[in-house]
């Protein structure tokens, strides 16, 4: 009896050890583990968390962006616990469009490296996804302001609107090109005054139906390749030269390929936006516009718009998404 007493007090006081050694190693592993915030280390988490402060909105924060940014999208940034600076970095953008805020927030965490103001002009061109993929069917009743390009397509039978023929003095060859009449008035005067100032250039494509880029676009697939025609050359339906608003032109007698060298570009380049036309790819937006860099390829969307454009250095990808598509305030200067 006593024998087992004994024995049995060696085994608790052997267990009680144990259990000591256990408590003061694990006591030291979680103190070592938490210094170095390793994988056992756990955050304090407070229970009743005040989700508007804990992300640091004030009331005064929501009072400034509710005008511009809806009830839905406020809660859209307290719930999930989006970094104050970064969404007022991109809510305060000029042509920051509310609806695609989510966008913009997706893009930025894989884009961490863009300013919010490239984030905002590269989702507002649709460049967040690929070319030709989740493409949108163009609004075909715009006139001036359909837009086509790797994002928005237009159906076979459309083509612009109230095309006439273009005088053959104003062709490059002996081809019969139309236009939307509008632009072509527009074109007759800007060609007039280019002329009066010594400088010539004349038509070298114009309106193109579905069908006939069918034929353009299979013809450059077949002589570079898919890859490098899509730089240059629009698939079928999501060419703007299916509005009539847009031409090419070239220099006169010269002829010259790269009508960026000549003084007629020069001189387009200048002026072209006070008859109410753009440079519809310019130099640097590439990534935006989706197109190499065309100093011949001009588009038509009247006075107001084409001077916006030139004067703030901006696409008619960006410029279409916030004042036409989104109908947004026309009070910036
Ligand atoms: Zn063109």
């Amino acid at each position: 009896m006593i024998k087992k007493r004994k024995k049995l007090n060696g085994s608790l006081n052997l267990g009680i050890i144990i259990l000591l050694l256990v408590v003061v190693c694990y006591i030291t592993i979680m103190l070592f583990d938490e210094a170095y915030g390793g994988r056992f280390y756990i955050p304090e988490v407070e229970d009743d968390m005040d989700v508007s402060k804990s992300y640091d909105f004030t009331e005064d924060d929501i009072m400034k962006i509710d005008d511009i940014v809806s009830e839905k999208n406020i809660d859209y940034l307290l719930e999930n616990n989006i970094d104050k600076t970064l969404a007022l970095g991109i809510i305060n953008e000029t042509y920051y469009i509310d609806e695609y805020l989510e966008k913009y927030l997706n893009y930025h965490v894989i884009n961490s490296n863009l300013s919010y103001k490239e984030v905002v002009a590269r989702v507002n061109s649709h460049i967040d996804v690929e070319f030709y993929t989740e493409t949108e069917k163009t609004d075909e009743s715009l006139g001036k302001f359909v837009i086509l390009n790797k994002h928005y397509y237009a159906s076979k039978d459309y083509k612009g609107e109230s095309l006439i023929v273009v005088d053959k003095e104003y062709n490059l060859y002996d081809t019969e090109f139309m236009l939307a009449e509008e632009c072509y008035q527009a074109f007759l005067k800007m060609y007039d005054d280019a002329k009066n100032e010594g400088f010539a250039f004349k038509i070298n494509s114009a309106y193109r139906s579905y069908e006939r880029q069918i034929n353009v676009y299979n013809g450059w697939v077949e002589q570079d390749g898919v890859i490098l025609a899509d730089t240059y050359s629009a698939r079928p339906g999501y060419s703007e030269h299916q509005t009539g608003y847009a031409f090419d032109i070239r220099d006169f007698p010269l002829t010259n390929d790269d009508f960026s060298k000549t003084k007629a570009f020069t001189w387009v380049s200048e002026n072209a936006y006070k008859y109410g036309f753009i440079l519809r790819f310019p130099l640097g937006k590439e990534y935006l516009t989706g197109y190499q860099y065309e100093s011949w390829h001009y588009r038509y969307v009247g006075l107001e718009a084409a001077k916006y454009i030139h004067d703030n250095d901006i696409t008619f990808e960006e410029y279409y998404e916030y004042f036409i598509r989104f109908n947004n305030p026309r009070n910036l200067t």
